[in-house]
């Protein structure tokens, strides 16, 4: 089917995708947004028998008898995934960022503080929060005001430090040997998207964290060296974490883009 709408560009719609989505109450669960109706219930030789276009609405009468009517406005965002058409916010960066620094008590106070952190993170990827008491119970109150707390195979909420007989993970994170620029949770399928750090306390000498953006990294790549951003886009490369009773791997390339907007997902 072709819609043709005056001054507007025209829509072609595969006819057993309009009838699969059709939102009526047999066809739709408006309570949990979930279908009711499945590509098998109804044949393949699905055909409108008539159709008419009125107030921005599409109305179709099937010729297996059913009755849809559908938002012009909804067909035209649904028709085809174009991407998330939420603004992106992000701005690479080299030298140190305009980030967000906020004390604790700002932050647990109300949700202006929230806001704050969470746009600077959208932003630059990192914020800062100074003056929080040094104990896990703290962190984890910081954390849970932003979001759920993510179980992993380390726990939800944990401790590190550099005795390494005390801990039962066997990571470079836990020695004294400073970690060269990294990214984490390359093992996992879904990697943290945001991780909370929280200095209790600080090292007699050295101990710096060093932090640098991917974005702009690989917004560089692409400009200056074409073909490793390409390769680096399209070659799975497996990464595993191994100890005593866990083996995790996962398969992807280093450079994770939006399969359809190609924006920029996840460095691995
Ligand atoms: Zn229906």
């Amino acid at each position: 089917m072709v819609l043709r709408l005056e001054d507007e560009e025209e829509m072609k719609i595969d006819l057993e995708w309009l009838r699969d989505h059709c939102r009526c109450s047999l066809c739709f669960n408006t309570m949990t947004h979930q279908r009711k109706l499945t590509l098998l219930d109804f044949p393949s030789t699905i055909r409108p028998d008539s159709f008419k276009v009125s107030n921005g609405k599409l109305d179709v009468t099937w010729n297996d008898g059913h009755d849809s009517t559908y938002n012009i406005n909804w067909l035209k965002r649904n028709i085809r995934y174009e991407g998330d058409d939420t603004i992106d916010t992000r701005i690479p960066w080299t030298n140190p960022p305009n980030m967000e620094v906020i004390d604790y008590e700002s932050f647990m106070n109300g949700e202006n503080g929230v806001i704050a952190i969470l746009k600077s993170i959208l932003q630059f990827g990192i914020a800062m929060i100074v003056g929080a008491k040094p104990n896990l119970q703290v962190t984890e109150e910081i954390s849970k005001k932003i979001g759920p707390v993510q179980k992993t195979l380390f726990g939800e909420m944990w401790e590190l430090n550099h005795d390494l007989t005390a801990v039962s993970h066997k990571d470079s994170a836990y020695t004294h040997d400073s970690l060269d620029v990294h990214t984490d949770n390359t093992y996992w399928s879904d990697a943290a998207g945001l991780q909370i750090f929280h200095c209790y306390k600080p090292a007699d000498s050295g101990g710096e964290t060093l932090l640098i953006d991917g974005l702009k990294i690989v917004e560089d790549l692409k400009v200056k060296h074409r073909a490793c951003y390409e390769r680096l886009c399209k070659t799975p490369v497996s990464a595993t974490y191994i100890e005593d009773g866990q083996c995790h791997e996962h398969v992807d390339p280093i450079i994770k883009l939006h399969p359809v907007t190609k924006k920029l997902l996840q460095i691995r």
